[in-house]
C-alpha cells in the first residue's frame, strides 16, 4: 500500500472534506482563508502532510485542489514532488515495515532513502557501491587456503 493521502487518512472524498471544512468554520464563526502561496507536501510516518503556517499538520492528497487547516481555517494549495520522484519516494518507504521510519523530508534525495534502506538492512547495497575487499595473501593465517586443506579438516563428510 502506498503512503497514505488525505483521502485515506480522513476517509473522505475531497468534496466531503471541503464540506466538513466549511461546516467547521461556520460552527466557529471563522472565515475561510485561501492562501495563494503553496505548502510543500512531505511524508511523516507513512502520511503525506504539510505544515500550516499556524503550526498544525494538514493532510494532503495529490488529487485534491487544496489541503485544509481546521485550526486556522486556511485552504492551502500543495506542491508535490514530480510524479517519478514521488513514486520513487513511495517505493523506497514501502520497503520499511516500521511506520516510524516511513518519512521523507522536502528536498531529501531519493538516493538518501535508498542508502537508509541499506543501513536498515532492508536491501542489499548496489554492487558498485559495496566496499572493495582487500585481497589477502594465501597462507598468511587470515584465510583458509582451500586448495591445500583436506575436506575432513573442515568437519565435512569424508567419503571412503
Ligand atoms: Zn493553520
Amino acid at each position: 500500500m502506498l503512503i497514505k493521502t488525505a483521502q485515506q487518512m480522513l476517509e473522505r472524498t475531497h468534496e466531503e472534506a471541503a464540506k466538513m471544512f466549511a461546516a467547521s468554520l461556520a460552527r466557529r464563526r471563522r472565515k475561510r482563508i485561501d492562501s495563494k502561496a503553496p505548502l510543500p507536501a512531505f511524508v511523516d510516518q507513512d502520511r503525506w502532510i504539510a505544515i500550516c503556517t499556524c503550526g498544525a499538520g494538514v493532510a494532503c492528497d495529490p488529487a485534491w485542489p487544496a489541503a485544509y487547516c481546521y485550526d486556522c481555517g486556511t485552504a492551502w494549495p500543495i506542491t508535490w514532488p514530480d510524479e517519478k520522484v514521488k513514486g520513487d519516494i513511495e517505493a523506497a518507504l514501502e520497503l520499511r515495515p516500521a511506520v516510524a521510519t516511513k518519512s521523507w523530508c522536502v528536498d531529501q534525495a531519493v538516493a538518501t532513502l535508498a542508502a537508509e534502506n541499506v543501513k536498515l538492512g532492508l536491501v542489499e547495497a548496489p554492487v558498485e557501491k559495496r566496499p572493495i575487499e582487500e585481497p589477502t595473501t594465501p597462507g598468511d593465517g587470515t584465510t583458509l587456503d582451500v586448495t591445500t586443506v583436506e575436506l575432513g579438516a573442515l568437519g565435512g563428510p569424508v567419503e571412503g
